[in-house]
């Protein structure tokens, strides 16, 4: 048996600020020659202007390819082959978390460089060394690891503020989780997505993002409302996505995401943001660990002020769908589930228990301080 370490993995550099993608061919030029950009239409349409003239800047030529929805095998497969066409030297994922983890994956496979930039600060994918591979449907099928981390993650905070503000919610839920998580795994002295022991960094940082949100999570919401940038954006952009990813990555995920991978699963829920569906998880996570009610109600107020889901029927389901329960709470507790990180055995049966006790935890928790009541998803 291996001698036991811990281990951080980070990007080699992180930059964020308001109007940070004009200076992206700056940061993108000392890693590789021939970029080759990964952006759907919708993105493209967006930066397309700014990369364009920072690139020119910096002597790199504009090679762009678009993307569907999900990162399947076969959408990082055709990247890898449009990589070792166009014989890039860099592979630069443009938008949201798919299309960057289906860059970092292709990178990955054809041995180039690969940098996030994400338009949006809607998940903590962007920062890590792992890539979230999903079926056409948005199923989830597996993670893969890979041996570093983004050579460069750009974020222009502008662009957060212009996006919609679902995007940035979506990115809350995902970061919230990250502390709940690390926690549990730091008390179950469980092994990270990194490939060994927490540190006390990897902890800290998944802390602090915990924080921040709390201070700031309101403020920032406001501030993409109006499309501004405030400094309470720029810490909850930084806590979605630099801290969150650092956290979840060296501090250790564990039963939220795991629920929230057995949701994929769901059709009712089909449509849903990732962040959504991990707060889910969060709350699952929260009651399957026998939380202080007080730290319960705390997170169920937040998280209803914030808009997120924290009931069944905000993801399409019921407590009488058992069968659909039932299906989730096995995909969650697979032996390769990260919800093994516990401090504790998880079975399914606990986890549908869980499921099931959030609905009539969170609405009294919601009916008593006034906040409304949840809506049912239809999912398209
Ligand atoms: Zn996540």
């Amino acid at each position: 048996m291996a001698t036991p370490i811990s281990t951080v993995m980070s990007p080699a550099r992180y930059v964020q600020g308001k109007d940070a993608i004009t200076r992206v061919g700056e940061f993108v030029a000392p890693i590789g020659k021939r970029p080759l950009l990964v952006a759907d239409d919708v993105v493209w349409g967006i930066v397309e202007d700014a990369v364009r003239t920072s690139f020119d800047a910096a002597g790199l030529p504009v090679e762009r390819v678009g993307f569907g929805r999900f990162a399947t095998p076969q959408a990082i497969d055709d990247l890898t082959a449009k990589i070792r066409e166009t014989d890039s030297d860099v592979v630069v994922g443009l938008g949201g978390g798919s299309a960057i983890d289906a860059a970092k994956a292709s990178g990955h496979l054809a041995a180039i460089r690969w940098v996030s930039v994400p338009t949006a600060a809607s998940t903590d994918a962007p920062t890590s060394a792992l890539a979230v591979v999903y079926s056409e449907e948005g199923e989830f099928i597996e993670y893969r690891f890979f041996p570093h981390n983004p050579d460069l993650v750009l974020i222009d905070t502008k662009l957060v503020a212009n996006a919609p503000v679902q995007f940035l919610v979506a990115g809350i839920g995902d970061a919230l989780a990250t502390w709940v998580e690390a926690r549990a795994a730091k008390r179950a002295n469980a092994d990270t997505m990194a490939g060994g022991l927490q540190t006390e960094t990897g902890v800290a940082l998944a802390e602090l993002s915990w924080r921040l949100l709390h201070e700031n999570a309101l403020q920032a919401i406001a501030s993409v409302e109006a499309k501004v940038v405030t400094p309470a954006l720029e810490k909850v952009v930084e806590a979605n996505t630099l801290l969150s990813g650092l956290g979840f990555e060296s501090g250790g995920l564990a039963a939220a995401h795991a629920i929230h991978n057995g949701l994929t699963a769901a059709p009712q829920a089909h449509g849903l943001a990732h962040g959504q569906k991990v707060n889910v998880g969060t709350i699952a996570q929260l009651v399957l660990e026998g939380a202080p009610a007080d730290e319960i109600e705390d997170f169920v107020v937040f998280t209803t002020k914030v808009g997120l889901p924290n009931t069944l029927t905000e993801i399409g389901l019921t407590v009488d769908d058992r069968d659909v329960l039932q299906a989730v709470a096995e995909a969650a507790t697979v032996e390769s589930e990260t919800i093994h990180n516990m401090p504790f055995p998880v079975t399914a049966e606990a986890v549908v228990d869980a499921l099931v006790a959030i609905e009539g935890i969170s609405r009294s928790i919601r009916a008593a301080h006034g906040l409304p009541e949840p809506e049912l998803y239809r999912a398209h």
